[in-house]
């Protein structure tokens, strides 16, 4: 073999570029935030999941909330585990619990394996697949939360939360309103919480996610848009809870649930004054994101030798792998950009 052979055969299976994570054997990005001609989008979170390329490669599960966000894009689906050659190098999707439909992508290619996990949770989740450890060389893996003070509650114990906050309010005759990403954690709230305490509304930017999650057979108690409902008529909201999305938060759109309590679910509602900032009654902390145990225990599940951190708290999660022993690094990528709104 020559050197230079040698060297296209050590060569990283991912690197990045301007345009974003790049796998050279294979000719394709991941989750790429410039247009580019072949794209493997790992889950349709505004920041992963981007208009402008012109070939799509997402997961069978993930089909319909993406095309829903992303209505005409060029689209090829896998099944989760379903193996597809592109270029030289072997590709397939893997659960990755985040949302509905995320994927992590296994490459493989001349006998060594990379993974690229996009976002990941390792909690159960009625409303996706549950988070599947894949054996990889190299791993490559967001750190959203990845810092000690996060670790989330069981989510039963956050979910008896919500129920009692609301059962609560329609006791004494008010609204509950529930500030949360309209994509993926609305669904989990919406599949979770005890839809036997009253009715259940949604803003209109979380009823079209509804629409695809059910398409995709997840099932989601009977939910109503309030755009249902004639402005003037209150009383129907005394009893309910309402699921909007963060920027519905101070607007007049509130006004017609006349007397109501709020809350905001995020995990960010971990960090000391949070819900004081956000200006909610309650804060849920409630993230499609795994914490920082979690995060290590999904790191050390795969095997893999060497690590690379794309987005949130990368130097401490880096400095935390080389004490482990592992080989780290980051990649500079637009990942978590609208962090702010929610925590996709
Ligand atoms: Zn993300
Ligand atoms: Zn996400």
């Amino acid at each position: 073999m020559t050197n230079a052979s040698n060297q296209a055969e050590l060569a990283d299976l991912v690197v990045a570029r301007p345009e974003g994570l790049y796998c050279p054997p294979g000719d394709f990005y991941i989750d790429p935030w410039q247009p580019v001609e072949r794209a493997v989008i790992t889950h349709a979170h505004s920041d992963h999941a981007r208009f402008g390329h012109r070939h799509y490669l997402a997961s069978k599960a993930g089909a319909n909330v993406l095309l829903s966000r992303l209505a005409g894009i060029t689209l090829q689906t896998l099944a989760y585990g379903e193996r597809l050659d592109i270029g030289g190098t072997t590709v397939s999707l893997h659960p990755a619990g985040h949302v509905l439909g995320s994927a992590q992508l296994r490459i493989e290619h001349k006998g060594r394996v990379w993974v690229a996990s996009g976002d990941y949770k390792l909690d159960p989740d009625p409303t996706c697949e549950a988070f599947e450890p894949v054996r990889c060389d190299t791993f490559i893996t967001e750190s959203t939360f990845g810092l000690p003070i996060y670790r989330w509650d069981a989510p039963q114990t956050v979910f008896d939360g919500v129920d009692s906050w609301w059962r609560h309010n329609a006791a004494e005759g008010r609204a509950s309103v529930l500030f949360c990403y309209s994509f993926g954690k609305a669904q989990r709230v919406l599949a979770s919480v005890d839809a036997g305490i009253g009715p259940i509304f949604c803003h209109g930017a979380v009823e079209p996610l509804n629409r695809a999650y059910r398409d995709a057979g997840v099932r989601l108690p009977p939910v109503r848009p309030v755009s249902e409902i004639p402005a003037k008529d209150k009383a129907v909201f005394r009893h309910a809870l309402i699921v909007a999305p963060p920027s519905a938060q101070g607007s007049a759109w509130l006004k017609r649930f006349g007397d109501y309590s709020d809350a905001f679910a995020s995990g960010w509602m971990r960090l000391r004054g949070a819900r004081r900032r956000r200006g909610v009654d309650r804060g849920f902390v409630l993230s499609d994101h795994a914490d920082w145990p979690s995060l290590q225990t999904a790191i050390q599940a795969t095997g893999a030798e060497r690590v690379i951190v794309t987005h949130g708290s990368v130097e401490p999660m880096v400095r935390w792998l080389r004490e482990q022993g592992l080989e780290a690094g980051a990649f500079e990528t637009q990942y978590g950009d609208d962090n702010a709104a929610g925590d996709p």
